[in-house]
C-alpha cells in the first residue's frame, strides 16, 4: 500500500475510534490468524454484579458484606467493584435517600467511615485480595487464594462455588485466620454483541480463543455463550503472555485483545495488541490497537480496514 492509503486507513480507523499506532501495526492486522480474548471486561461487560450472599458463620450478612468490602476498597479489580457496590446498597439500606447518594463513590467510602480499618493490604493478580482487620487475616478470592494459604474448603461451600460456576458466575470465598466465613456469587453478562463478533471472526477464518483468570467452570460456562470452543482458564496475569506465545508457534499471527487490569504482559506479547478503551494506561501503552469505543465489534473493523488496505495494491 502507498503511505497514501495507509494515512487513509488510518484516519478512517480513528473516526471509528479505532487508533491505530503505525502502519507496521495495520499490515500486520491481515494475517490475524488468532483472536485472544480476555473474559473480564472484554468479552463480558466487566459490570459485575453480586447475586449470592452465603454466610457460613455467626456473622450476619451485614457484617460479612462489610468486611468483605473493607478488604476489597482498595482494590481497583471489576469484582471488587461490584462487592463495594453491593455492601454500599446493604449498608445504606435504612438511611435517608440523600445519605444513600452521598456514599456512592469508591473515594467517599474510605473517609465515611462505614468500612473497617485495614492494614497489610496486598492484592494478588488472579487470586484476590488479603489484609488484617481487627486483629484478623482475611482473605477474598478463589480457591487458590485459600488453598494455598493451608486453609481447606469444606464440602458445603465448595458446593456453594460449583453452582455458582455452573450457572457462569464466579463464586468468591472469604476466608477469617483459618477459616471460611462466607461466599459470594458474581454475575458479569457478556456484552451484547460479543456472541455475533465471534461468529463474524468465524466467518473471516479467524479463530477466536478466550483466556481467563477465572476457573475452568465458569469459563466453560461463558464460552458456550459466547461461541468459542478454544479456552484457557486458570490463568494467572503472567501466564496470559505465555498463551500468545504458545499460539504463535509455527509463525502464526496472534492479536490479543484486553482491558488492561493485568492483561499488558499479553497484550505486548502478542503480534496485535488491541487495548478496549476503557481500559487502564498501562494497556492501552502496551498496545498497538486502541479500540475507544470498547466495542468488541471494532476488532472486525480492524481487521478488515488492513485487508482493504492491503489487498488492493497487491
Ligand atoms: P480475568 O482473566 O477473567 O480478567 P483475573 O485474572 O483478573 O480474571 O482474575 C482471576 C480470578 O482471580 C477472578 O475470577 C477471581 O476469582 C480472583 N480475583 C482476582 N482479583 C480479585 C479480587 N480483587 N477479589 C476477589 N477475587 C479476585
Ligand atoms: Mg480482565
Amino acid at each position: 500500500a502507498t503511505p497514501t492509503a495507509v494515512m487513509v486507513a488510518t484516519g478512517v480507523g480513528a473516526s471509528n475510534g479505532v487508533l491505530i499506532k503505525g502502519g507496521d501495526a495495520l499490515e500486520r492486522a491481515q494475517k490475524i490468524k488468532y483472536v485472544i480474548f480476555d473474559k473480564t471486561g472484554t468479552l463480558t461487560q466487566g459490570k459485575a454484579t453480586v447475586t449470592t450472599v452465603k454466610v457460613f458463620t455467626e456473622m450476619n450478612r451485614g457484617e460479612l458484606l462489610t468486611l468483605v468490602a473493607s478488604a476489597e476498597a482498595s482494590s481497583e479489580h471489576p469484582l471488587a467493584k461490584a462487592i463495594l457496590e453491593y455492601s454500599r446498597h446493604f449498608h445504606f439500606f435504612d438511611e435517608p435517600f440523600d445519605t444513600k447518594e452521598s456514599q456512592s463513590n469508591s473515594e467517599q467510602d474510605k473517609f465515611s467511615g462505614w468500612l473497617h480499618d485495614v492494614s497489610d493490604f496486598s492484592a494478588l493478580p488472579g487470586k484476590g485480595v488479603q489484609c488484617f482487620i481487627k486483629g484478623k487475616w482475611i482473605l477474598v478470592g478463589n480457591r487458590k487464594l485459600i488453598t494455598e494459604n493451608g486453609i481447606t474448603i469444606p464440602s458445603n461451600v465448595e458446593r456453594f462455588v460449583v453452582e455458582m460456576e455452573e450457572s457462569a458466575r464466579t463464586g468468591i470465598l472469604v476466608a477469617r485466620d483459618s477459616a471460611i466465613v462466607g461466599a459470594i456469587g458474581i454475575a458479569d453478562p457478556l456484552k451484547r454483541e460479543a456472541a455475533v463478533v465471534v461468529e463474524g471472526l468465524l466467518k473471516m477464518g479467524v479463530k477466536p480463543v478466550m483466556v481467563t483468570g477465572d476457573n475452568w467452570r465458569t469459563a466453560r460456562a461463558v464460552a458456550k455463550e459466547v461461541g468459542i470452543h478454544d479456552v484457557r482458564a486458570e490463568v494467572l496475569p503472567a501466564g496470559k503472555a505465555e498463551v500468545i506465545r504458545s499460539f504463535q508457534k509455527g509463525g502464526n499471527v496472534v492479536a490479543m485483545v484486553g482491558d488492561g487490569i493485568n492483561d499488558s504482559p499479553a497484550l505486548a506479547a502478542a503480534d496485535i495488541g488491541m487495548a478496549i478503551g476503557a481500559g487502564t494506561d498501562i494497556a492501552i501503552e502496551a498496545a498497538e490497537y486502541v479500540l475507544m469505543r470498547s466495542n468488541l465489534e471494532d476488532v472486525i473493523t480492524a481487521i478488515d480496514l488492513s485487508r482493504k488496505t492491503f489487498s488492493r495494491i497487491r
